[in-house]
């Protein structure tokens, strides 16, 4: 399944190229296609899964289309709880929506509402929003929601926890009547539904399982180590598990260049991938780890996002994410599909920490290999 399955318009799917985003993520595969008929949505799943795309692709392609004939005035609503998540949507609209030149304005509490007032007087297609602040220019007469065509609820469950309900209760009657709600929670809880019946026309359900639940299939361990002799420990681990075609995390980009490098030196064949490589240079190393001329891949998680590889044995994590859900993503690269993985983990003093919350995301403790030369 590709981007181009979905029926996207070339314009999203460069941009999706520059983004290095092949593949549609489950949710955006069963979400993109109910949205661009204009139905009505009940999403079920949490930040990680690909979800904000899931909506602002088919929501920026369906506002190109009727570019001409719309009403002047906010065509898409999102409201997001926290100032984090609406900027996160922001800039995902940004990259999107490169090529197709219609304007988004995000607007927050807890800062001055000059610089958003200013932005929303030039006109506004997508209006990102919390929903206090956006309340507070309504009342100021800087914000009409009477052109609304597409409203996306997003982490309803994180709204209805932060005590948004009243706020939501209050924006709702001033969308019209006709339009699409797009309702995005990590959770089905009564009052969620309660809510979600309310604003939703006959809704489609679509769900993706959260994402520590996909850890089940990959085999994964650990191995406690001093940070100085983590790249001996990588050899070693590759030589006598005979792993020949590995993905291998680092938290930085140095980092990455660094284990690479120095695998090269023992005659092992590495590549790094990162930010700071051009895309031509991505493109290739990710062809070369592909076609098993490249052994081993070193990459940062920004830079993994798009990897796609087939029936990939291991992943080791020379250094553990400083954020747990990024563990599962990174174990979930390997054992896909049905396969089983192995995904193997090194972990200093320093990083327990981290270990600890992972272990706590995946209700699991991970087993600890001792018998190695650098324990
Ligand atoms: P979200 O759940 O929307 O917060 O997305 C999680 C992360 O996955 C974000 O960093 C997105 O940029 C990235 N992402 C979204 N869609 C894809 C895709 N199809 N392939 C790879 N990465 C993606």
């Amino acid at each position: 399944m590709t981007f181009s399955n979905l029926k996207l318009i070339k314009p999203l799917i460069s941009a999706l190229e520059k983004k290095g985003y092949t593949d549609p993520t489950p949710i955006q595969q069963q979400a993109i296609p109910i949205v661009l008929q204009g139905r009505d949505i009940f999403g079920c799943a949490q930040t990680g899964t690909g979800k904000t795309a899931a909506f602002a692709l088919p929501i920026l392609q369906l506002l190109d289309a009727k570019r001409a004939t719309s009403k002047k005035g906010i065509k898409a609503l999102i409201l997001a709880p926290t100032r984090e998540l609406a900027l996160q949507i922001s800039e995902n609209f940004k990259e999107y929506g490169t090529n197709l030149g219609l304007s988004h304005v995000t607007i927050f509490g807890g800062v001055s509402q000059f610089h958003q007032v200013a932005a929303l007087k030039k006109g506004v297609d997508i209006l990102i929003a919390t929903p206090g602040r956006l309340l507070d220019l309504i009342q100021q007469g800087f914000i009409k929601l009477n052109a609304v065509e597409h409203f996306v609820l997003d982490e309803a469950d994180r709204m209805l926890d932060m005590g948004f309900i009243n706020d939501i209760k209050r924006i709702i009657p001033m969308l019209p009547a006709k339009r699409q709600t797009l309702f995005f929670s990590a959770t089905a809880a009564p009052d969620i539904m309660k809510l979600a019946n309310k604003i939703l026309v006959n809704p489609e359900h679509v769900a993706v399982t959260p994402v520590s639940s996909t850890t089940t299939l990959v085999k994964q361990s650990i191995y406690y180590v001093k940070k100085e002799d983590k790249r001996m420990l990588l050899k070693f681990v590759l030589k006598q598990e005979k792993i020949n075609h590995v993905l291998v995390f680092t938290r930085t980009k140095r980092g990455a260049d660094k284990v690479a490098k120095d695998l090269n030196k023992d005659g092992i064949k590495a590549e790094a991938i990162h930010g700071d490589k051009s895309q031509g240079a991505r493109e290739r190393a990710l062809k070369g780890f592909k076609d098993r001329k490249i052994n081993v891949l070193v990459a940062t998680d920004v830079a993994s996002r798009g990897i796609d590889v087939d029936k990939l044995s291991h992943v080791i994590n020379f250094e553990l994410p400083e954020v747990a859900e990024t563990y599962v993503h990174r174990i979930g690269r390997t054992g896909r599909a049905g396969e089983s993985g192995i995904a193997m983990s090194f972990c200093t003093r320093d990083e327990m920490p981290y270990l600890k919350e992972i272990s706590k995301l995946i209700n699991k403790n991970i087993e600890v290999v001792k018998s190695h030369p650098y324990s």
